[in-house]
C-alpha cells in the first residue's frame, strides 16, 4: 500500500477530543488505503510550559537538560494518539525520536537531522500498524537526546518522507499558505501552490507556519509537501518544484520576524580582519546573523548593524563585551525590539524595480528603515515594530496580497 507521512502540530493534538479527532482522520485515511507515517508535535502549548518552567529555576539552564525537558512534551502526545487509535480498533505503535534512531549533529537545541533507521518504520507498518513518531527530537553521537528548534516536528516529517520516498501532509490550525500571515493580515489570499524556493525564504523570514529546515529538506529529496487544515476537507496548499504554469508575480508574500534583535558596533576599526574576527566569532557559537550593513569610514573607523535572533543576544554580548575590554574605540548598542519585514517573490528576478517601489511605499507612509539587505528573491527591511500594521497593509494593497 503508498505510504503517507502526516504531520499533527501542537494545536491539532491540544486536547483529548482534538486527539481523539486525529485518531479517526487516521482511521479514515488508513480505510482509503493507506498505510501511515503520523508525526505529532507536543500539546497545544506544552513545549512553552516545559520552558517556562525551566526559567523560573534558572536564567541559564544548561541546554543538553533543555533537550531532556522539552522532548518529554512529544512522548505525551504520541502515546495518546497510539492509545487512541487502538481503542477505535486501528493497529498503532508509537516511537520517541531516539527509539526510532532519527540521528542528529549540531548543538542541542537547535540539532539537525543526519540519518533515520528506516526498517524499524517499516518493520512496524509491514505488520500493519499505524507509526506514531514525536516530532522535534532526536539522539546525537553521544547518545544524548536533541531537539531540532521550535518548530522542528515539521523537519522530523519530512525527513521521514524523504527517506521513506513518500509525500508529506502537514495538518494545522491553517488551511494552507497565505501570502502573509492571516493572524497578521486577515485579507490576505490563500496560495494553492508555491515553490520550495519561494518558501524557504519566506519560512526563513519568519512566516513561522513550516519549519525552514522542513522546506530545505523538502526541496533537497523533491518531496512534495501539503500544508493543510487538521479537519483534512480542506484543500490546501501544495509546497513543489516550480514549473511553467505557476505564476511569476514579483511579490509572492510578506513575512514578518519579531524575533530578532539589532545590534550595532560602534568604532569599529575599519580593518577587515578585526571585522571578520568579531563575525567568527559568533559564528562559532553557531548564532545565525542575518541582516548586515555597515557605514562608510570616518577616521578609519564603522559602524555595523546586523541582525540575530533574540534567543541568542546574551550570548553575542558576551563576545562584544570581550572587544570592549581590547579595543579603546569600541561600543555597541543593542535593539531588541525591531521589526523585519521581508517581500519574496521569485518574479524579482526577472522583474526590476520592486526595491525602489517598496522605497516609495515605506517613504509615503512615513516608515523609518533600519536595515535593508537583498537577494535575488527576497527584500528585507528592518521597521519600527509600531510601523508594521501601517507597512503590511500598504505593501499589501500595492502588491495585492
Ligand atoms: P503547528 O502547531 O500546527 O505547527 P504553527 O503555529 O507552527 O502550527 O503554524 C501555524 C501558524 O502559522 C498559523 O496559525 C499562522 O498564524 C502562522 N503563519 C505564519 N505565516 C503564515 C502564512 N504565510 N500562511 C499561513 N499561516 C501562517
Ligand atoms: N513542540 C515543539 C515546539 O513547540 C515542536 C513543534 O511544535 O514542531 O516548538
Ligand atoms: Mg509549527
Amino acid at each position: 500500500m503508498p505510504i503517507i507521512v502526516q504531520k499533527y502540530g501542537g494545536s491539532s493534538v491540544e486536547n483529548i477530543e482534538k486527539i481523539k479527532n486525529v485518531a479517526k482522520r487516521i482511521a479514515e485515511c488508513k480505510k482509503e488505503g493507506f498505510d501511515l507515517v503520523v508525526v505529532v508535535s507536543a500539546m497545544g502549548k506544552t513545549t512553552d510550559y516545559l520552558i517556562d518552567m525551566a526559567h523560573q529555576i534558572s536564567d541559564t539552564p544548561k541546554k543538553r537538560e533543555m533537550d531532556v525537558l522539552m522532548a518529554t512534551g512529544e512522548q505525551v502526545s504520541i502515546s495518546l494518539l497510539s492509545i487512541a487509535l487502538n481503542e477505535i480498533g486501528v493497529a498503532a505503535i508509537s516511537f520517541t525520536g531516539p527509539q526510532l534512531g532519527i540521528k542528529t549533529e549540531g548543538y542541542h537545541t537547535k540539532s539537525r537531522i543526519a540519518e533515520i533507521n528506516k526498517n524499524i518504520i517499516l518493520d512496524a507498518i509491514n505488520k500493519g500498524k499505524v507509526v506514531i513518531v514525536a516530532g522535534f527530537q532526536g539522539v546525537n553521537e553521544k547518545n544524548e537526546i536533541t531537539t531540532l528548534g521550535r518548530g522542528g516536528s515539521d523537519t522530523t516529517a519530512v525527513a521521514i518522507a524523504a527517506k521513506l520516498g513518500c509525500p508529506c501532509e502537514i495538518y494545522t490550525d491553517v488551511d494552507g499558505i497565505y501570502t502573509i500571515d492571516p493572524r497578521l493580515y486577515p485579507s490576505a489570499r490563500k496560495l494553492e501552490v508555491i515553490s520550495y524556493e519561494e518558501m524557504l525564504e519566506l519560512a526563513s523570514s519568519g512566516a513561522g507556519v513550516i519549519h525552514t529546515r522542513a522546506v530545505e529538506l523538502a526541496e533537497i529529496y523533491n518531496v512534495p509537501v501539503t500544508v493543510a487544515l487538521n479537519t483534512g476537507n480542506i484543500k490546501g496548499t501544495i509546497i513543489k518544484e516550480l514549473d511553467e504554469t505557476m505564476e511569476k508575480t514579483a511579490i509572492t508574500g510578506l513575512a514578518v520576524d519579531n524575533n530578532e534583535a539589532m545590534i550595532t558596533l560602534n568604532g569599529v576599526p575599519h580593518d577587515i580582519k578585526i571585522i571578520a574576527d568579531i563575525f567568527s566569532k559568533i559564528a562559532k557559537l553557531d548564532i545565525n546573523i542575518d541582516m548586515i550593513s555597515q557605514t562608510t569610514p570616518v577616521n578609519k573607523l564603522v559602524s555595523i548593524s546586523f541582525t540575530l535572533p533574540k534567543n541568542d543576544l546574551s550570548q553575542a554580548i558576551s563576545i562584544l563585551e570581550q572587544y570592549k575590554k581590547e579595543i579603546f574605540t569600541f561600543s555597541y548598542e543593542t535593539f531588541d525590539n525591531i521589526t523585519k519585514l521581508s517581500v519574496i517573490g521569485i518574479g524579482m528576478k526577472s522583474q526590476s524595480g520592486v526595491a525602489s517601489k517598496m522605497f516609495e511605499i515605506l517613504a509615503e507612509n512615513d516608515i523609518a528603515v533600519h536595515i535593508i539587505t537583498t537577494s535575488e528573491i527576497k527584500i528585507s527591511y528592518v521597521i519600527n515594530p509600531e510601523d508594521q500594521k501601517k507597512a503590511i497593509e500598504a505593501v499589501a494593497r500595492e502588491y495585492n496580497l
